[in-house]
């Protein structure tokens, strides 16, 4: 059976930043702590996804500060389907995937691919020839020349600004397929390195450095350990992360121990970013997290009289998902027949992994 490393935009740029970098994060799986800016953007990119969705608006909400500006840059009549769509492909015998804020058809073999990005200023927005350039554009196009049989793809990055002055800038450009396959080369090779290193069983403390890099958004989270050259002791799986061409697609396998406390555990078995494949025990039920979020949100709606728990306030949110959530757990006793479908992917995943993990009675992850 043939197996493939999972490629995506956000760890390829990492890798071509810097390879040790993306060997800590990507190899060891050491999660960087999440900083208040990528909070603060969860939150936002929750707000939006609800707003297209369901067209509602938390007009009393501190984000709908942000959000506001943005709003005429956003497209009409979105369907569930159009919004945080998650796409996988294969090129070249390499599994790439994603999650695209919002897309819709323009006619004439045309898409639009829209992504929200917070940013402090607007120092860093792409222009539109660099958009154009952009990894994350190409590969989100990439999908779309690929499985949506499109001509043209129009790329629309809206920038929310968050500090200072409120306001947006939306930054437009149009690809064609030639454009994107020449873009996608470079990107391809990328891809091609990464797998060489995972088929070497490189230790990500050899992998090369680049230290124009350790300042570039704040310190490395990795600086410390990368200074002394050290090797993580996180205890790594066996098998690298891999995902197999006949599993369902994507269902990148990792059995992690959890918590001692977990062992001979009969609760529930927790799926982050994969899927049970067929030597995984016969589950009489498979729980997608939204839905298993359904009867929490409502709960939360009716106790907080709040649409939904992000927009309790910034910093906030996390506390009051894990409180509600562990309730139903606990009201609910999930077994062992019961397989829970997250990823960390979502918003939702991010906020509810401690909580699920906690509660599991077997962890398996994908990235
Ligand atoms: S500290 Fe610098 S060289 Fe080391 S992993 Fe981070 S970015 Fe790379």
């Amino acid at each position: 059976m043939t197996k493939k490393w999972v490629h995506s935009a956000s760890q390829l740029d990492t890798f071509r930043s810097c390879q040790r970098k993306w060997g800590y994060r990507y190899l060891d799986r050491i999660s960087p702590p999440p900083s208040k800016a990528a909070q603060l953007g969860s939150s936002v990119h929750a707000a939006l996804e609800h707003f297209l969705v369901d067209n509602k608006a938390e007009l009393r909400s501190p984000l709908w500060k942000i959000i506001e500006p943005g709003l005429k840059f956003l497209p009409n009549n979105l369907q569930k389907d159009q919004v945080e769509k998650h796409f996988a492909f294969i090129e070249d015998e390499m599994f790439f995937h994603g999650f695209i804020d919002f897309h819709q058809y323009l006619g004439d073999k045309t898409w639009l691919i829209g992504d929200h990005k917070t940013c402090s200023s607007f120092d860093h927005a792409l222009s539109p020839t660099s958009l154009k350039e952009n990894l994350q554009a190409n590969i989100y196009a990439r999908w779309a020349f690929n499985n949506l049989s499109a001509d043209k793809v129009t790329l629309r990055w809206i920038y929310y600004q968050t500090k200072s002055k409120n306001q947006a800038r939306c930054v437009e450009s149009e690809i064609d397929t030639q454009e994107n396959l020449d873009n996608c080369r470079s990107i391809f090779e990328s891809a091609k390195e990464i797998e060489s290193i995972v088929k070497a069983e490189s230790e990500s403390f050899t992998l090369p450095k680049s230290t124009g890099s350790c300042f570039k958004y704040g310190r490395c989270p990795y600086f410390a350990m990368c200074k002394n050259d050290r090797r993580s002791s996180i205890i790594k799986p066996k098998a690298p992360r891999e995902i197999s061409l006949h599993d369902p697609i994507f269902s990148p396998k990792e059995s992690y121990p959890i918590m001692s406390s977990a062992q001979n555990n009969p609760s529930f078995h927790l799926y982050v970013d994969c899927l049970p494949t067929k030597c995984d025990a016969a589950y009489e039920r498979t729980i997608e997290l939204s839905e298993l979020l359904k009867p929490v949100f409502t709960q939360i709606k009716t106790e907080k009289e709040l649409s939904h728990y992000r927009l309790a306030g910034y910093g906030q949110h996390v506390g009051l998902i894990a409180t509600y959530l562990s309730e139903h757990l606990k009201n609910t006793a999930y077994d062992n027949r019961t397989a829970i479908l997250s990823s960390v992917k979502t918003p939702e995943g991010c906020d509810t992994l401690q909580t699920l993990i906690a509660a599991a009675g077997q962890v398996t992850r994908g990235f």
